[in-house]
């Protein structure tokens, strides 16, 4: 077979992104995705329409998920999760070659990635010590299109001052959107940017099931915009954009018993969470405990290497970040009481 050799020497240059489920491993207990640990209840779907392309099943979610957001139905676009959220954003507004992205590492890897398979550039404006944005340094720079925040951000589990998101959200007026990937934040309700919608027109929010609805099996996102912002995304949106049976998952997942019980679950990953920050405050071996209001934690070791072989070897998987700031650190999903006092014990027994 002759070799072909066509692609974009962009994309040739390009390492496939490892998600956790690529990275893959071996273990029982799973905290590496920032997923719910609680089983999802049986659901009936009603599959009568599935010779037909579907089509109300995003007008329903949609309308749906803005009544739950506080926001108009055409302010929200339900996509295959956040992640196709941020590169339809890339796609629609960085001309390859020639437009760039702010990102605050260390951060959550999509914006790089999708930002690299449109050949835009990345600037990145590292968060400060105590991981915060560096607000001087994000408003000195120039040919941006899209600055993402992730507020809550992962993988730290910290929020950001809000007064320092709504400056950038002022500086940027007119020349850039700024994009809030909330994909944690009905773990910190209050720290959501939804009540400045009306105020920005270049605000535009990221969400996802993925997490704490517990729907990443469904892997159903949504973008928050308005009117301008939006009439640009639906032209580079997908004609089906969701697969009926997701839709009509995300659709009963926003009933009020479905949210109800979504609230419950989060308040318990909390409360697991903080217990679990208070067994590891004087562990030794432990020298930082990021503060997190989100459903994972981001734990600093002084040996990570013999703390990541343990884990391993009690068949807990957990994450490492590649960045440069991260090498001494573990990010842990909560998981089941069980699950961190199980983290808990293997981590005493090192100390
Ligand atoms: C998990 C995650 C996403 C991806 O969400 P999906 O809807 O599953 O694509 C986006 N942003 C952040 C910060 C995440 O942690």
């Amino acid at each position: 077979m002759k070799k072909i050799n066509l692609s974009n020497p962009h994309i040739e240059a390009l390492e496939p992104y490892m998600s956790a489920r690529r990275i893959g491993g071996k273990g029982e207990v799973w905290l590496n995705a920032n997923e719910l640990p609680f089983p999802r209840q049986p659901m009936s779907l009603d599959v009568s329409d599935y010779h037909r392309y579907p089509d109300e099943g995003p007008d329903l979610v949609q309308a749906a998920y803005a009544a739950y957001a506080g926001l108009q139905p055409n302010q929200v676009l339900a996509l295959r999760g956040a992640d196709e959220a941020i590169d339809l954003l890339l796609r629609a507004y960085c001309q390859s070659g020639t437009d760039g992205i702010i990102i605050s590492s260390p951060t959550y890897g999509m914006y790089q990635v999708c930002a690299n398979i449109q050949n835009a550039a990345v600037i990145d404006v590292p968060l400060t010590e105590d991981y915060q944005l560096d607000v001087p340094a994000i408003l000195a720079q120039e040919g941006i299109k899209l600055v993402f925040i992730c507020n809550p951000n992962n993988p730290t589990g910290n929020s950001f001052n809000r007064e320092d998101i709504l400056t950038i959200l002022r500086f940027f007026e007119g020349r850039a959107l700024v994009v809030i990937d909330e994909a944690y934040i009905e773990f910190c309700p209050l720290e959501s940017l939804v009540s400045e919608m009306a105020n920005f027109e270049n605000l535009v929010l990221v969400r996802t099931m993925s997490k704490a609805f517990g729907l990443a099996g469904v892997h159903v996102g949504y973008l928050l915009a308005n009117e301008t912002v939006m009439a640009i995304m639906r032209k580079v949106s997908a004609p089906y954009p969701l697969a009926d049976p997701c839709a009509q998952i995300a659709l009963q997942s926003l009933n009020e018993n479905a949210t109800q019980l979504m609230n419950k679950q989060v308040n318990q990953i909390s409360q697991i969470r903080d217990s679990f920050c208070e067994a590891l405050a004087d562990m030794q071996g432990v020298t930082n405990v990021v503060p997190s209001v989100t459903n994972f934690v981001l734990v600093f070791f002084t040996d990570n290497e013999a703390t990541w072989e343990a884990l391993i070897e009690a068949g807990v998987v957990a994450r490492r970040i590649p960045h440069s700031r991260l090498s001494e650190a573990i990010r842990f999903t909560i998981g089941t009481i069980e699950e961190m006092a199980m983290v808990i014990q293997v981590l005493k027994r090192l100390s």
